[in-house]
């Protein structure tokens, strides 16, 4: 967490970033009879840009400058295919969807959105995801596992 926070904060070579992400993700879908097929993997590619929440419409204007225009439906298509996949998490409150940080473990991530410049932190403790089903569920509620999203100020806006 720490060292993934450094990273994404600081200057890094992002390259290797993206090149990771995309062969983890070949791998993954290869393991789980996924198909990753060139669009998706392109919508991927896009969405690892930066580490900051991309939307849809950005992602469908930068896919139109490369090849032919795409329905935007083709998209949203493919971001859903990766976000079941767990590749992408989606920040409902943005509209926008983020590269997964640890893809291998299926899990239900706790994202801290920066209301300020928008930066999107990954939190996976499986202890708080266990503690709000469990809790949901002593008052007979039944929860879809879904990520949660807290806001905040990230370190480089609280200064
Ligand atoms: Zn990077
Ligand atoms: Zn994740
Ligand atoms: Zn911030």
């Amino acid at each position: 967490m720490t060292k993934k926070y450094a990273e994404s904060q600081g200057k890094h070579d992002h390259s290797r970033c993206v090149s990771r992400a995309l062969a983890t993700a070949e791998r993954i879908c290869n393991e789980r009879h996924l198909r990753l097929t060139p669009l998706r993997r392109r919508v991927l590619e896009l969405v690892w840009n930066r580490h900051a929440p991309i939307g849809a419409y950005d992602i469908l204007g930068a896919m139109k400058e490369g090849e032919g225009a795409l329905e935007p439906p083709t998209v949203y298509r493919a971001l859903k295919f990766l976000q079941d996949a767990g590749l992408v998490h989606r920040i409902d409150s943005l509209n926008a969807f983020i590269g997964c940080e640890a893809p291998d473990d299926n899990h239900a991530a706790q994202l801290l959105v920066c209301r300020k410049c928008s930066r999107v932190i990954e939190l996976d403790d499986p202890s708080i995801s266990k503690m709000l089903v469990q809790k949901a569920r002593t008052l007979g509620f039944m929860t879809d596992a879904q990520d949660i999203e807290i806001k905040g100020l990230c370190a480089t806006c609280r200064d």
